[in-house]
């Protein structure tokens, strides 16, 4: 479906490769849940991390989509995305409020942008996520990996009160991939949810390498949702295969799963994002859903 998905990065013939694959089905556009745009001086941190491939990647990770932030913008409208995200997240105290400003900014300045906030364990985080809900963010990032704090510290308390409360969804990466974390893995999810059992997270990378973990999670509690992000690529399949035991239960939740790419931040071309989802052979009713009309319904996206 996707054959030209080795067209060169930035190049027309790769934002047609794009079009067609959702042109083909049928669809309005596509909408990743799951994309990366942040303050310049912590988007170039995280870049010159992934350029030394750090203890936290596991490997080479070489970046595909590095170019100014407007190039990016414009790359990810060629490609007919109807709604990106900008995924935002401290690795210490006192970065989230300012991330935040930083994401209002952007969401003001860039419409098909879901308004993106996150928040860290400390005092009056629960203060800010409702200030965040309050002005308008549809969608939180939670990094547990990089932040290396626990879902269940108690200075998270009312944030996840007032989240779930908002029911305005979290992009968690909670899975222990690419590389573990201290507080990575699905137990400590399963005990937040016992206590947040309507909460509305979305399991970045299908949870990986935990991926049967978090399917559990999502066909027991109602508002757990997962994104492919990075998932079912060559890339992820080399050091956390996706067990085909489990595709089954991938096809039966599919109105929970939500395409995300992590743009710009990805070793090979977006289309090979999407042809990873086509490849799994799971239907033309299940790549709607996935590619858009699960997150249009999510986020209101007429
Ligand atoms: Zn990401």
């Amino acid at each position: 479906m996707c054959d030209d998905h080795d067209a060169a990065p930035f190049s027309a013939a790769e934002a047609d490769a794009v079009r067609a694959l959702w042109q083909d089905l049928g669809l309005p556009g596509l909408i990743d849940v799951h994309t990366h745009f942040m303050p310049r001086r912590v988007m170039d941190k995280v870049w010159a991390y992934f350029d030394s491939a750090g203890p936290m990647l596991g490997r080479e990770w070489p970046i595909t989509y590095r170019a100014e932030e407007d190039e990016r913008v414009e790359t990810l409208r060629r490609f007919g995305l109807r709604a990106f995200s900008s995924m935002i997240y401290p690795h210490k105290p006192q970065m989230a409020q300012w991330l935040n400003e930083w994401g209002t900014q952007f969401a003001a300045a860039h419409p098909d942008c879901l308004h993106t906030a996150t928040f860290y364990p400390e005092d009056g985080a629960a203060e800010y996520t409702a200030a965040a809900v309050e002005a308008g963010a549809r969608v939180f990032k939670s990094h547990i990996q990089v932040g290396a704090y626990s879902p269940l510290d108690p200075l998270l308390d009312g944030v996840w009160g007032v989240i779930d409360d908002a029911g305005v969804p979290v992009v968690i990466h909670c899975g222990s991939g690419p590389a573990p974390g201290e507080f990575t893995g699905p137990g400590r999810i399963e005990t937040l949810l016992a206590r947040f059992p309507t909460l509305p997270l979305i399991v970045a990378h299908m949870g990986t390498p935990e991926y049967t973990e978090f399917l559990d999670l999502a066909e027991r509690y109602p508002n757990v949702r997962l994104d492919t992000t990075m998932s079912f690529t060559d890339f992820s399949e080399r050091d956390a295969p996706f067990p085909p035991a489990e595709l089954g239960r991938v096809r039966d939740l599919g109105d929970k799963i939500l395409f995300g790419s992590d743009f710009p931040n990805i070793p090979y071309g977006y289309a090979h994002a999407l042809d990873a989802c086509v490849r799994l052979d799971l239907g033309d009713d299940w790549l709607r859903g996935v590619l858009h009309d699960n997150a249009a319904a999510l986020f209101d996206i007429a």
